[in-house]
């Protein structure tokens, strides 16, 4: 006999498990299909493992000022297969935990790759279910780059398979995940060189962020190497080379990364049998209300092509769900001022309008507030590294619309300030609160 669910949440990653919870505790008869690991792609191939590694990555850099504090540490090697063995472990005790959840509220777990019969059932494994409403919350998978020998290279997937370090690693990418994933490997004492087919990393960034962090991974020993698109990939007797398009010839690497962005996971969908239509890129259009073409079929999270970041996804997630079925008419996810951090070495945090942005939509209106300096911690010794703040502020009330932050504590500092400026705050705000000191923070309510 085919199942009946009110609900089926087709993919159970951050936002699937959050609409899918929130919709049970409504009442819903509520199934997720997972075709993987419950938790998807943050749990198990992002923000938890890739949180770790930048951990570890932190403890190396910190064992560089060990000694201007009066410790003598030494240094010998980094137990990288350990460290995965352990953070392995700790992935698997969250799968165990959403599993938990999911029973906890009566949402049944089906394993399997689910595709559509008709816009109102999936196959899974042969298993017909039905069900009167879906969301679809498939997430996105790393792209690789279509040129000879890309296979030689890894992704984002393949660094968390990683069973030891490579000495040689090159990152292809200008984004997140190749700056992240770049400082670990530095940290932790690989040659490491980041590849961008244009000027700079971060090009989609305040260019404070963008220069202040290119600065300190060139001063922190990464090679960076512009202008150079890929072409093909070589496995030779030294290591890997990549040539580019215009013919430099660049490694040789123990191991490449590809880190290019990421593609929507809609292929296997069997979309076209429910008349839902996706972009040229495979992502679904939804409007603010997660509102697909087909009426009862739903998207959220990566898979849409807005902000991917689980936070968002989860939050979209929920707010669907009190919507549709928690009887709060309106209740959506605003897509505006949405603070998101760069997990590197300085780290990143940043909300709200980059300087060009705010002066494309406000022109002189705009004005600019910047402090650059050197945090306490670096005090004692010779290893400085500097943290860079800007505030970009608009109008006579001078609205802070834009917040950008590089430098220690910035991951961390970043959430109490996205809810003032959320929240409307003016620079007469920042002005009138009062600082805590000795903090870098601080320095962000003393801009003058
Ligand atoms: P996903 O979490 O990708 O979940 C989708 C799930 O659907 C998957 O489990 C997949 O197996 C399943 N699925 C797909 N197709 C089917 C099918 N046909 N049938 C059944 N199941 C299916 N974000 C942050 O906010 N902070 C970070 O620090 C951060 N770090 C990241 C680091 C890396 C390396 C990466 C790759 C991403 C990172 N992100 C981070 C982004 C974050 O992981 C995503 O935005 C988030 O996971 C999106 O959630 P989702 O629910 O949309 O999709
Ligand atoms: P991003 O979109 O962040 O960056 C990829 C960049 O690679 C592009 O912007 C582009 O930059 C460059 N690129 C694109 N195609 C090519 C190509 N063919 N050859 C060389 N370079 C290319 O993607 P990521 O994969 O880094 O991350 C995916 C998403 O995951 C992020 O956007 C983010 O939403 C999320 N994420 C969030 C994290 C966090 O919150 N801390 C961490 C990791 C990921 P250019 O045009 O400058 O060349």
């Amino acid at each position: 006999m085919t199942e009946q669910f009110d609900l089926i949440v087709i993919g159970g990653g951050s936002g699937g498990l959050a609409h899918a919870q929130r919709a049970a505790e409504y009442g819903l008869r509520v199934a997720v299909v997972e075709k993987g690991r419950l938790g998807g792609t943050c749990v198990n191939v992002g923000c938890v493992p890739k949180k770790v590694m930048w951990y570890a990555a932190s403890h190396a850099e910190h064992l560089q000022h060990m000694a201007d504090y009066g410790f003598t540490v030494s240094w010998e090697d980094h137990d990288w297969a350990g460290l995965k063995q352990r953070r392995d472990a700790y992935v698997e005790r969250l799968n165990g935990i959403y599993a938990r959840n999911l029973d906890k509220r009566s949402v049944q777990h089906i394993l399997g790759h689910a595709s559509f019969i008709d816009a109102e059932s999936i196959a899974v494994e042969g298993v017909i279910y039905r069900a009167r409403n879906f969301s679809i919350a498939t997430g996105g998978y790393p792209l690789v780059p279509d040129i000879p020998g890309a296979e030689h290279g890894i992704t984002s997937d393949g660094f968390f398979e990683l069973e030891d370090r490579p000495q040689r690693v090159a990152l292809v990418g200008s984004g997140y995940i190749a700056v992240e994933l770049a400082g670990v490997f530095n940290a932790l004492g690989s040659d490491t060189t980041v590849i961008v087919r244009k000027d700079k990393v971060l090009r989609d960034f305040d260019t404070m962020l963008s220069a202040e962090l290119q600065a300190a991974m060139t001063k922190s020993g990464m090679q960076l190497v512009t202008g150079a698109i890929p072409a093909s990939l070589q496995k030779s007797s030294d290591g890997l080379r990549l040539t580019t398009v215009d013919g430099r010839n660049i490694g040789p690497f123990d191991a490449v990364v590809w880190a290019i962005g990421r593609g929507a996971n809609t292929d296997g969908l069997n979309l076209t049998v429910t008349g839902l239509v996706t972009d040229a890129d495979g992502f679904i259009p939804v409007d603010d209300y997660q509102i697909t073409n087909v009426p009862n079929i739903t998207a959220i999270g990566d898979v849409t092509g807005r902000d991917a970041l689980t936070p968002v996804a989860i939050a979209a997630g929920r707010r669907l769900a009190d919507r549709l079925y928690g009887d709060k008419p309106g209740r959506h996810l605003e897509y505006r001022c949405i603070p998101t951090v760069i997990f590197t070495h300085p780290p990143i945090g940043t909300v709200g309008m980059t300087e060009s942005e705010a002066r494309d939509a406000h022109g002189d209106a705009v004005r600019i507030y910047e402090s650059d300096f050197t945090g306490m911690y670096y005090a004692l010794g010779e290893k400085k590294q500097r943290s860079s703040m800007k505030l970009i502020v608009v109008g006579a009330d001078e609205r802070i619309v834009g917040c950008h932050i590089i430098g220690e504590g910035a991951d961390e500092m970043l959430q109490g300030f996205a809810v003032a400026i959320r929240m409307g705050a003016t620079k007469k705000d920042f002005d009138d609160t009062v600082a805590i000191h000795p903090t870098s923070a601080e320095e962000l309510v003393t801009l003058r």
